[in-house]
């Protein structure tokens, strides 16, 4: 699953039964149609395989399975797809009979895990927007229960479940890809360290890394994420680039461009003496941080920092300057 470079391509399984929503999380994810717009998608019924490494720095494939695949049928190589899958989500319909997901569920993930015992396995309850709190917590619990007891039963109890309650009508969806993709890339803990040591010394509060096209945030500090924090950077990439997209682009020909590029960056001053800073990272990441007035006005020093964080982040995404190192040392042994 290398490339030339070295750059590796975590690979993401979207499973479930036919109608659980698979569809509509890879349209609202990725490709910014509004919940309300899925109601009219036509479902899907063949294997169909989506690649969104150009436009997203989580440069993962999306394959979407109608919901009924035969395991036996000798055309359906499953053991090439599981060898090279980071992670399975597989989606339930929250708002469904859950016998025969579950089931299906089961299937899966025992036929996954023998391929690839390193394989992360995520469970996504969806549309989980009709149910109350209580409710949510209720479905989550029996549906990890019966799932687990599946398991127990085929003694393989050592295969690991994440659950996630998600919905397209709000930013759960996000967040739960968010930490999906997280335990996919490698240079997590050396991100976070980077955002830790930037944040400490520039007087920000909070900080994330955020991949611009999808709005999954692929890294935060150490402190605690809550969810308005989230949804604020999410509403404001959906601001900077939509006005990007009316009044940035070229009026000559504004299919020159992109509304997003290494100039991009957006000052939010909130009415509670909170501002939030965009700047762009790289061609796909963007940083949002939150910070208080006053430290805002030493707004210098915080350049400078992002600019030196800026340089080490992406030195630790071009592989390529590091094997071009690696080789010229070795020539001159
Ligand atoms: P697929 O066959 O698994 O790809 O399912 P689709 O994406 O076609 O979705 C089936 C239906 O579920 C569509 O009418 C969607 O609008 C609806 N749906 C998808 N996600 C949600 C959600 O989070 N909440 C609610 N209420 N409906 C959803």
């Amino acid at each position: 699953n290398e490339g030339l470079s070295g750059e590796v391509k975590p690979r993401v399984l979207l499973m479930g039964l036919r109608r659980s929503g698979k569809s509509s999380i890879q349209k609202v994810v990725f490709h910014k149609m509004s919940p309300n717009e899925t109601l009219f998608l036509e479902s899907t019924n063949k294997i169909c395989r989506e690649d969104v490494s150009s436009s997203s720095f989580v440069s993962f494939q999306i394959w979407d399975f109608p919901g009924q695949i035969d395991f036996f049928d000798p055309t359906f190589d499953y053991e090439m797809i599981f060898r090279g899958t980071g992670a399975l989500i597989f989606v339930i319909d929250s708002q469904d009979d859950y016998v025969e997901a579950l089931s299906r569920l089961h299937l899966t993930v025992t036929r996954a895990y023998k391929v690839n015992p390193d394989i992360h396995f995520e469970v996504f309850i969806h549309k989980v927007d009709g149910l109350s709190d209580d409710h949510k917590i209720e479905k989550q619990g029996d549906i990890r229960r019966r799932a687990s007891d599946d398991l127990a039963d085929a003694r393989l109890e050592r295969i690991h479940l994440s659950f996630y309650l998600t919905s397209i009508y709000d930013h759960s969806i996000f967040e739960a890809f968010s930490k999906v993709v997280q335990k996919l890339i490698p240079q997590l803990p050396t991100l976070e360290n980077l955002l830790n040591i930037f944040i400490s010394n520039s007087g920000i509060e909070k900080a994330f890394l955020f991949d611009v096209v999808s709005k999954i945030y692929i890294a935060t500090d150490s402190s605690p994420v809550d969810m308005q924090t989230y949804e604020l950077c999410c509403d404001m990439i959906d601001v900077v680039i939509d006005i990007s997209c009316i009044y940035g682009l070229a009026e000559e020909d504004p299919a020159v461009g992109s509304p997003y590029d290494k100039d991009s960056m957006a000052i939010i001053r909130l009415n509670n003496t909170t501002v939030v800073y965009l700047k762009e990272v790289t061609k796909f990441l963007a940083m949002v941080c939150f910070l208080r007035e006053e430290s805002f006005e030493r707004k210098g020093l915080i350049d400078y920092n992002f600019h030196c964080f800026r340089k080490a982040i992406q030195e630790v995404f071009d592989v390529r300057v590091e094997v071009q190192k690696n080789r010229k040392l070795l020539s001159q042994r």
